[in-house]
Order: structure tokens, then sequence, then C-alpha cells
């Protein structure tokens, strides 16, 4: 695929979605329309560092394709880290940033004849948020969808009235998550971590054939694959977006 060019995008409006959590809606004024599957990456160039390729950092487009040249990305501060704190101290609406994309092939498969787990951790979702309405919108045929979203705290979480909204929309759309710092015991607020949930809930349902989509850092990404092999699948059923 061609390289894509550089553009300049303008910073619409930023909200706080947790403590150390925002969105970012960017809009792309050169475009009429800024077309991506669902599940691809945006890369911004921040004036952080003397040399390009330190400069980049990739974002998933938390957003779906609208037909409209603005796309969200959510985006998590990192302690330390030089693009978030750029993004988060630096960053106002009406700022320009110099994006290029949309790149990436963590996108749904042409058709979706097995069950889908989106697996993801954090701001993992975002790829996650974008396929789901996407699937909604179109009216995609699809088996049934199970969005597993990790986070430590029940304060930690994102888009979570919207997810449940969303499955209580669409009856195949399965919104579990899961805190590993809060809930279990007596409460209905699950507590652990992601992986507990899909092997349940691929033991409990006699599920041989799914496809397993795993957004977020290397440690969870690591032990899904280990533990989803474990449970019989093939490497080739996984599919994963590392963010780091
Ligand atoms: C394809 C792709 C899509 C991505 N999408 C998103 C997204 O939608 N939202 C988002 O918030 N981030 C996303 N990331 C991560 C993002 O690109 C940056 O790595 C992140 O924002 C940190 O950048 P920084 O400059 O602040 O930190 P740096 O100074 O570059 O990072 C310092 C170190 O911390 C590690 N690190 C980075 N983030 C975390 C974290 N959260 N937890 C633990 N360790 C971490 C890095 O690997 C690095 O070693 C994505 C990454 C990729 C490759």
């Amino acid at each position: 695929m061609a390289v894509q060019p550089w553009r300049t995008g303008k910073v619409i409006r930023i909200e706080n979605e947790t403590s150390s959590t925002r969105r970012f809606w960017i809009e792309i004024p050169e475009l009429p329309s800024f077309d991506f599957k669902p599940g691809q990456f945006v890369t911004l160039d921040l004036p952080i560092d003397e040399k390009p390729s330190k400069r980049w950092r990739s974002y998933s487009i938390a957003s779906w394709p609208d037909g409209t040249n603005i796309i969200e990305l959510v985006i998590v501060l990192l302690e330390g880290g030089l693009g978030t704190n750029y993004l988060f101290n630096h960053v106002t609406v009406g700022s320009e940033l110099i994006l290029r994309g949309p790149q990436g092939v963590f996108t749904l498969p042409d058709v979706i004849d097995k069950d889908l787990f989106f697996i993801c951790t954090g701001t993992g979702i975002a790829p996650f948020r974008s396929m789901a309405h996407y699937i909604r919108d179109h009216d995609v045929p699809h088996q049934n969808i199970y969005l597993i979203f990790g986070c430590r705290l029940l304060c930690d979480g994102l888009y979570n009235s919207e997810m449940k909204e969303l499955a209580s929309q669409m009856s195949s759309f399965n919104y579990i998550p899961t805190y590993s710092r809060e809930g279990g015991d007596n409460t209905e607020i699950r507590r652990g971590y992601v992986h507990a949930i899909y092997e349940e809930i691929c033991k409990e349902k006699g599920i041989t054939a799914a496809r397993f989509y795993l957004c977020g850092w290397k440690n969870m990404i690591d032990e899904a694959k280990q533990r989803i092999q474990a449970l019989g699948f093939d490497r080739k059923s996984i599919h994963q977006e590392l963010y780091g």
C-alpha cells in the first residue's frame, strides 16, 4: 500500500474521559472525508524530538467511518511519556497536529462467520468501539461478539455507558468489563483480569471456532496468546494490535 502523505489536522474538541485519559477530536480540513476501516490507526508527528522517527506516535481511531473528516482518538497519559505529556499539556482546541493515515491491518474480516472476541485493556478499547459501531450502523452480518474490557478501577472505565447502550441495542453484542482492583465478592462488578472471562465463555459455550482480536500492552497480549492457544485455538485465529 502506498505511504500516506502527512496532513495537517486541527483539534476541534477535547474531553476528559477519566482522570488520566482524554478524547481528542481532530478535523482534517484538506479532505472532504477521512476514509478508514474500523480498527486502523493514525500516526502523529509531534514536536518532541529533532529526529522524525522519534517524534512519531500511533493512535487507534476510536470513532467509526461516518463520511466526515473528523476522527476521535482516546489517549492515556503516560507518566514521563514524551508524546502524551505533549498532547496533554500543550495541545488545546485549535492546535494543529501533523498526522498520517489511516494505517494498519487490524481490521474486521470480510465475512464474519465466527464469534468475535474483542479483548483489551485501557485505551485498547479504541479499535473495538469503532468496529462495534460500524457493525451496528451497517447491519454487517455477524455472529456473537464479546467485548472484554479490563482496567483497574471503576473510575478507569472508558465508554462504559456507551458500550452498555450498544449491548442493549444488539443482542449479539456482549460487553463484559472487569476490574483488577475493585468489585468481586457479592457485587455485580466483575473483579479480575480479562483472561478468566474468555476462558470461561469458551468452555461454558463449547466454542471451538472464533476469531480473537487483542489490543493493548505487551503483558496482556502475550498472556492472552498463550491462553487462547492452550484452549485449542490456532495461532491464525488470533489478531493483535500491540501498543507497546
Ligand atoms: C498501532 C498503535 C496504536 C496505538 N493506539 C493507542 C491509543 O489508541 N491510545 C493510547 O493511549 N495509546 C496508543 N498507542 C500507544 C502510543 O503510540 C504511545 O506509545 C503512548 O501514547 C506512549 O507515548 P509517550 O510518547 O507518551 O511515551 P514514550 O516516552 O514513548 O514511552 C515510554 C515507554 O513506555 C511504554 N508505554 C507506552 N504506553 C504505555 C502504557 N500505557 N502502559 C505501559 N507502558 C507503556 C512504551 O512502550 C515505552 O517503552 C498505540 C500504539 C500503537 C503502536
